[in-house]
């Protein structure tokens, strides 16, 4: 198998970001199943055992090599928080469990609940809730107590999303990480908490303490891209733009609002990428397929989703050069 030094430096990374809080075994099975028949080499998921092992069953059932990066964060950002519902506030419009792109609300005991292994804090539900009867709370452990059970599980990449304001908390998490795991390493921030001469400080800062090229997410606006359109990509790529002129020694992916129109916008606007981490956008194309129970007995199933991946695998990498 290719290393993945080589893929990054070869600018042929294409990422599946199963999503950090994403806890549904099944759906991360039938995910990195369909992405790797699709030729994704890269499969970013929630830092948990059951989850790596299902990503693991994802591979081999398709028979495809592929290294497996898991999601760890720090309180503040929302790739490992998850929505509650008040249900005292709730006046049952269902306007959340329509727009959950995860299918994460149900009702049960005359209230609206959020399945927790399903939600992967994506804020849609709150965005849509006129009565404010959701919020957003963190439900994981630190980075350091996360990873702990994970070091004698076969994983080839940490990332550590970091988006917050707290530049010491942030600093802290990541010397614990530096110090517990030796791998690849991944920072995903976005702009939104800190301006632009702050990241790119923060930035210097966590390269300095990590003697290893560390992979940069450059996530423009975090699970927003599930429009195909270049509006929605234009932040991740504005955002590439910036860590590229501060000539940091980093490999970097685009990710945050990433489509089919990712890559090209990149190539048009010079800006050398290193691949490309696909999340929402990749989830909402083949969902009708893989939400079906007999996914994996129903062979013209499979093959729908993986024509539709392909797709999309192949407009990526014909801007990634
Ligand atoms: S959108 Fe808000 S008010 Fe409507 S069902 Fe959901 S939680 Fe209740
Ligand atoms: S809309 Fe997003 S945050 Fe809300 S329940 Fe669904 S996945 Fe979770």
């Amino acid at each position: 198998m290719e290393l993945l030094e080589d893929i990054l430096k070869n600018n042929r990374c294409l990422k599946l970001i199963c999503a950090a809080g994403n806890e549904n075994v099944k759906e991360v099975e039938k995910l990195v199943y369909v992405y790797a028949m699709a030729g994704f080499n890269f499969f970013d998921i929630c830092a948990k055992p059951d989850v790596i092992r299902a990503a693991r069953s994802g591979l081999l059932r398709a028979d495809k090599q592929g290294y497996i990066c898991v999601s760890v964060g720090i309180t503040d950002d929302i790739h490992v928080c998850k929505a509650v519902i008040n249900s005292i506030k709730c006046n049952s419009c269902k306007k959340c469990i329509n727009v959950c792109p995860q299918d994460a609300i149900f009702f049960e005991d005359d209230k609206y609940i959020v399945d927790e292994k399903k939600c992967i804090g994506c804020n849609k539900c709150i965005d849509n809730c006129s009565v404010d009867a959701i919020i957003s709370e963190h439900k994981y452990k630190t980075p350091y107590t996360m990873l702990l059970p994970l070091l004698s599980e076969k994983i080839d990449c940490v990332e550590f999303h970091c988006s917050s304001e707290n530049i010491e908390l942030i600093l802290e998490n990541w010397q614990n990480i530096i110090s517990i795991y030796k791998g690849q390493k991944g920072i995903c921030l976005d702009r939104s908490k800190l301006g632009d001469d702050k990241i790119i400080e923060l930035l210097n800062k966590m390269i300095k303490n990590c003697n290893d090229k560390i992979i940069i997410q450059a996530d423009g606006r975090p699970m927003s891209g599930s429009n195909d359109d270049y509006k929605s990509t234009l932040q991740t790529v504005a955002f590439a733009e910036l860590i590229r002129n501060a000539n940091l020694p980093v490999y970097l992916l685009l990710s945050g609002g990433t489509n089919s129109k990712s890559t090209k916008l990149a190539n048009e606007m010079d800006i050398n990428i290193n691949g490309a981490a696909l999340g929402s956008y990749a989830r909402k194309i083949v969902k009708n397929y893989i939400n079906n129970n007999d996914f994996f007995e129903n062979s013209e199933l499979q093959q729908e989703a993986i024509n539709k991946a392909k797709i999309l695998a192949d407009n990526l990498r014909e801007y990634l050069v």
